[in-house]
């Protein structure tokens, strides 16, 4: 699956394919989600002085973005469904760990045992999980990168955003953009956009 980098004001605005990022069919809904990444440097800090540390500069560090990402029906819940089993598969697995240790008799250590190698096979499960997810791979102040969309959506993304590059009056709209709201799309809007593009083409030709 290819990395694709979305400018901010294109996310902002959700100039957007309105096709599944995922799997290339009809879009049937934006999903909201913020996008936090921080850049790898940040985990040397684990090992000057441990979590706190790590926390503190992974929180300085990190970058967030929003993007409203266009997904089908069968897509819309992916993050929402790791989420559920992250959750309740690592605090079942804490529990059986808590239980396990206070239980004095000979079955506590086979609990607490289970629990702990639960906890960490629930944390690889949601690291290779997470692969398959649509990610960050990198976000800066003018972009974002993201990785696990699919090559349909990749292609049309750049198809549009050579479009508007090559209009004037959108890119200068793009260049005075420092608008902090954003602006929710509506199909209409970028209809209406896409059917003045297409006149002002015809009209060129
Ligand atoms: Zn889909």
């Amino acid at each position: 699956m290819p990395n694709l980098r979305l400018p901010r004001a294109h996310c902002d605005r959700d100039d957007l394919p309105s096709i599944c990022a995922k799997c290339g069919r009809e879009e049937t809904t934006l999903v909201s989600r913020t996008f936090t990444w921080c850049p790898s440097w940040v985990f040397i800090f684990i090992i000057f002085g441990g979590l706190l540390p790590l926390l503190i500069v992974y929180f300085i560090a990190r970058k967030r973005m929003r993007v409203n990402v266009p997904l089908c029906d069968e897509h819309a819940g992916g993050w929402k469904r790791a989420a559920l089993f992250g959750w309740t598969s690592v605090l079942g697995c804490v529990a059986l760990l808590i239980v396990g240790l206070t239980v004095a008799d000979q079955v506590g250590p086979i609990v607490a045992m289970v629990g702990g190698v639960g906890f960490v096979v629930c944390l690889i499960a949601l690291a290779v999980w997470n692969m398959f997810l649509i990610r960050p791979t990198k976000i800066t102040k003018e972009d974002i990168t993201l990785a696990g969309v699919c090559q349909e959506f990749a292609d049309e993304a750049k198809e549009l955003r050579s479009r508007y590059d090559d209009d004037d009056d959108r890119r200068d709209a793009y260049g005075d953009y420092d608008d902090d709201r954003p602006q929710r799309r509506t199909t209409r809007t970028r209809d209406r956009y896409e059917d003045e593009y297409e006149d002002n083409r015809r009209d060129r030709d």
